[in-house]
């Protein structure tokens, strides 16, 4: 069996001139065999700059667009292949985008590997330690802080048993900060994970620790990424204050930036995002460092069914992987576009027995959104 080509379709819900919101664009990633088989991916990153990163012309020996790496190759080679990938990209990737790009095909290489052996991909990852994952939603929360209210209700009556939410206005003002955690603590009661994120947003050390003291008698489960990944120092401040876990890491790469991290931060539980961390093969890695070292790996995760349903294969596979991110975004390349997007059901997923991912893309709904020529 040889890859025969890989195609890299770019989608996005609102116009280029629009404001996209996060899970309002996709990049997915088919990697085509000689066999029919057909391995399918994606990346939650710039859409257009991952296309260009695989679609790129040689340049030198170590600036080599992702396709030519792995044209011809046998797809069932997948530590070969990330490895050849990451070496021969090394200059322009190495982390960020070209492992965002690099984690796509390598998702594709499993879902074709799983499709070839005729066997699930988490028994190919070692075995299924549970049949359900807990799920916990995450929103963007509105800018009408009683609509908060409202929002969190609605999904606790989904079965969620825990809620995270994050980006809008939160972190922008510490009244609003803490009206907003107050408006979700009273709507969903005590008897309730609830967790925020940042997404940096805090910045300081000095701000984040005013604010984890204003927000203590919430009781959060943990608050995420309150300042950048690069603040270690930050972070391992935090961290010994002992007042509410601490979680990061969904904008890292590679099991050196994970290890760089889990070192220095001092952080109860890392991110990664199976879609940029370097895909299924990283991902692996990863986790057994963490749990090498005691820190617990939720999965980031914002992103359509295919990232759902990778997700969902790797935790199964996995100690202590017993809790999933599972984005609430209204858009329809999260909601509609697999059409086999594994369900919430009584705030669990379900991990199904099924060959390779199962990812059955809409394909009406792509040409609708699709995107083409970098955006020209
Ligand atoms: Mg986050």
């Amino acid at each position: 069996m040889k890859i025969e080509d890989i195609i890299v379709t770019c989608l996005r819900v609102p116009s280029l001139d629009e404001e996209c919101e996060w899970g309002e664009d996709a990049v997915i990633v088919e990697v085509v065999t000689d066999t029919g088989l057909v391995g399918i991916g994606e990346t939650d990153s710039s859409p257009h700059a991952v296309k260009a990163f695989i679609e790129a012309s040689d340049s030198n020996l170590y600036c080599m667009g992702l396709k030519k790496i792995i044209i011809g190759e046998n797809p069932l080679e997948i530590q070969k292949l990330w490895d050849k990938m990451y070496w021969y990209s090394n200059y322009a990737g190495r982390r960020g985008l070209g492992i965002h790009a690099l984690s796509a095909i390598d998702i594709a290489l499993w879902d074709i590997a799983s499709q070839y052996y005729q066997v699930p991909i988490y028994m190919l990852l070692g075995g299924k330690y549970r049949n359900e994952i807990n799920a916990y939603g995450t929103f963007i929360p509105s800018s009408n802080i009683s609509e908060n209210a409202d929002i969190a209700k609605a999904l606790k009556e989904k079965g969620y048993k825990g809620l995270k939410f994050g980006g809008g206005i939160l972190g922008d003002n510490p009244d609003s900060d803490y009206e907003i955690v107050k408006t979700v603590r009273e709507a969903v009661g005590n008897d309730f994970d609830l967790r925020i994120d940042l997404a940096c947003k805090w910045k300081t050390y000095g701000h984040s620790t005013k604010m984890f003291k204003m927000l203590e008698e919430f009781d959060l489960d943990w608050i995420e990424e309150p300042v950048l990944a690069d603040n270690l120092t930050g972070y391992s401040k935090l961290s010994n204050l002992g007042i509410t876990k601490i979680s990061g890491g969904e904008s890292l790469t590679t099991l050196h930036e994970f290890e760089h991290f889990m070192t220095n931060s001092q952080v109860d539980i890392i991110q990664p995002d199976i879609t940029r961390c370097g895909g299924i093969s990283e991902m692996r890695k990863i986790y057994n460092l963490a749990e090498f070292k005691g820190i617990k790996l939720v999965p980031h995760g914002f992103s359509t069914g295919i990232l759902i349903a990778a997700t969902v294969q790797f935790l199964a596979s996995t100690q202590d992987g017993d809790l999933i991110e599972y984005s609430q975004s209204n858009s329809p390349l999260i909601a509609s576009l697999d059409k086999n997007l594994i369900p919430l059901k009584n705030g669990k997923v379900e991990v199904p027995d099924c060959i390779g991912l199962n990812v059955n893309l809409d394909r009406n709904l792509m040409e609708k959104y699709k995107i083409s020529d970098y955006g020209r």
